[in-house]
């Protein structure tokens, strides 16, 4: 057996939706890939939510909040891809951020080229998460996006210098006291206009907008997300 064939005997390539050991090279099941669909409908033109009132352009949440960010893009209704995500996140299949990237780009990738973005920048992790899971999922998604639409991924001009109680079991108000002294720009100088953020999931949007707003603070002009799934809107 050569090496080639022991490895995907070990590591067999799996499905980014259901898990199961698929073909050498392929990203999903033949089942996944005729079921999973990306959101489809009217979504909000703030943060990408699936509308349920389709003569409104914006959901009941960004019709009331303000945001720091331009506009978001989310792939999947979290209901449809949940334990996929969670596969990628907390057992070891960073694997499927190439499959994230490709739907990503099927759908907005001529909506994110033509932003003309200056830069992709990961959510970071605390270093001791980084440590224990072994990879930044939001990183992992953010480089195979970057081959796609031709854009640099910049990891380091952020960081996340406290680690945050699982934003769940929090209230919202307790959620932004928290997150707000999580980050610091690492960098003096930010020098770039238009930034895309780039996480797994987006609920209440309490993470980008503390991104965003300490990358406003910093020079930075429009900011623009994207994330693996989104919640279900109003
Ligand atoms: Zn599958
Ligand atoms: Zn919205």
């Amino acid at each position: 057996m050569n090496v080639r064939r022991l490895m995907s005997f070990l590591y067999p390539d799996r499905c980014a939706v259901c898990d199961e050991v698929v073909e050498s090279g392929n990203m999903l099941c033949k089942e996944c890939s005729q079921k999973i669909r990306p959101l489809h409908g009217d979504t909000c033109h703030r943060c990408g939510k699936l509308l349920t009132d389709t003569d409104r352009l914006y959901c009941y949440d960004c019709s009331r909040k303000i945001h720091f960010y331009e506009r978001g893009f989310a792939i999947f209704e979290y209901s449809d891809i949940k334990k996929s995500l969670y596969r990628f996140k907390y057992s070891g299949r960073a694997e499927y951020a190439a499959f994230y990237a490709f739907a990503a780009d099927r759908v907005y990738g001529k909506t994110l080229k033509e932003l003309n973005l200056d830069a992709i920048v990961p959510i970071p992790i605390h270093k001791r998460r980084l440590a224990v899971r072994g990879y930044n999922q939001a990183e992992e998604f953010a480089k195979e996006l970057s081959k796609r639409i031709n854009t640099p991924v910049m990891s380091n001009l952020i960081r996340r210098c406290k680690s945050t109680v699982p934003l769940k079991k929090l209230s919202e108000e307790e959620r932004k006291n928290n997150l707000k002294n999580a980050f610091i720009i690492a960098a003096n100088d930010v020098k770039l206009k238009k930034i895309l953020l780039v996480d797994d999931i987006y609920t209440t949007g309490a993470t980008i907008d503390t991104v965003s707003a300490l990358f406003k603070e910093h020079g930075a002009e429009q900011i623009y997300f994207i994330t693996v799934a989104i919640g279900a809107g109003m």
